[in-house]
């Protein structure tokens, strides 16, 4: 169904990006077998959790991974039919809804396993992914004696079923191996004890799936990659596959003005014209997830780039014109506008953060737009 909004500014989602970027992946992954779980958690990081599940099921991923099953839910009651995995923990008390919508949960902690197994009806089928903390100290069992434990725990009930395993590293986007070797030992240790491997065996995010093949086994879970956005800095320098970003951001102009010297401008006044000056107001704010550090920040408009002047307020804020400009003019905050291009890098690193925290902080109020 069309997004109906009806204000001027939008986020614009290009899913012929997601595409390629997926295909990509797939071509450097380069086995037929390898299973790839596109992470879609958080709205699939702000980019739309439906519209991308559909996407990238398309172009040949073969399930889905989100963090809690209130996402996994959603998407099924959206029409989605393939594999969904909730890597995140899940209350015990929930795991017959799980059951019921054919969503697969992590298992992370005998206890926990224990809890579930008493709130299971007779007839549900949970299917779970025992999650090793080989050394992010997130959730996760910690040895190989917890591990033979947990399996023959999940064997001796007979509505679990063993669907996989898996772990998560710390430092796969740095180019320093050292932690990911340690961390990828000790997952190869764990599964060394298993009596059988489950049907999927995965460690990569992004980065490994990028970076390191030996950590492939036989499921990668992408998400940032898949958005076009490369995990790290440093890896810029080692992309083997070109990466094209799949968010950007517009408003238009809803009213210019030419101020004169001395005049100023939003809350606190803090702005002050040196000498006559075209303004021009976006209806985009803090509450759009555009928060008030991105005073200064650069837009495009009219093919340049103008910077965003004085506070900004919850829902606008002004920039300063290159020269006299209607309303209904088009600026671009993310994205391409002619020679110029704001990327996602440049904001994070304004906001002195990572690329990932962009698009999910824009938030909900920003009508999503596919293309
Ligand atoms: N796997 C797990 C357990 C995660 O928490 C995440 C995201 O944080 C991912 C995979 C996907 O990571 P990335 O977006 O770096 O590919």
């Amino acid at each position: 169904a069309e997004t109906q909004f009806f204000r001027d500014t939008w986020a614009e989602i290009n899913l012929d990006h997601l595409t390629d970027n997926i295909k990509n992946i797939k071509r450097h992954i380069a086995s037929d077998e390898m299973k790839m779980f596109a992470v879609v958690k958080a709205n699939a990081y702000g980019h739309g959790d439906l519209q991308v599940a559909e996407a990238a099921l398309e172009a040949g991923v073969h399930g889905l991974a989100v963090a809690f099953l209130d996402e996994a839910v959603s998407l099924r009651k959206g029409g989605i039919e393939a594999p969904i995995l909730v890597l995140g923990a899940s209350r015990a008390q929930d795991v017959n809804l799980a059951s019921d919508y054919n969503v697969s949960l992590t298992a992370f902690d005998l206890d926990w396993l224990k809890e579930a197994s008493k709130h299971l009806k007779p007839d549900a089928r949970l299917k779970l992914h025992i999650k090793c903390d080989t050394g992010m100290g997130r959730i996760g069992i910690r040895s190989a004696d917890e591990l033979k434990k947990i399996e023959s725990y999940i064997h001796s009930i007979s509505q679990f079923e063993m669907e996989g395993i898996f772990t998560h590293y710390a430092t796969a986007d740095e180019l320093d191996d050292t932690y990911l070797e340690r961390q990828l030992g000790k997952f190869n240790e764990m599964l060394a004890v298993l009596d059988e491997r489950p049907e999927y065996v995965h460690s990569s995010n992004s980065a490994a799936v990028l970076r390191k093949p030996d950590t492939h086994f036989n499921a990668v879970r992408v998400g940032i990659a898949m958005y076009g956005l490369t995990p790290s800095q440093e890896m810029k320098e080692v992309l083997p596959v070109p990466l094209k970003e799949v968010f950007s951001l517009y408003s238009r102009l809803i009213h210019t003005k030419e101020i004169k010297a001395g005049d100023k401008i939003s809350y606190g006044a803090t702005y002050e014209a040196s000498e006559n000056e075209w303004i021009g107001t976006i209806p985009i704010g803090y509450a759009d997830g555009w928060i008030r550090k991105l005073q200064g920040q650069e837009v495009i408009v009219d093919g340049k780039r103008s910077p965003i002047v004085g506070r900004i307020c919850m829902d606008q804020c002004m920039i300063s014109l290159p020269l006299p400009l209607k309303t209904g003019e088009k600026v671009t905050l993310i994205g391409r506008d002619g020679n110029e291009a704001v990327t996602i890098d440049e904001i994070a690193g304004k906001l002195e953060t990572i690329n990932y925290e962009i698009p999910c902080i824009i938030s909900a109020r920003v009508p999503r737009i596919y293309i």
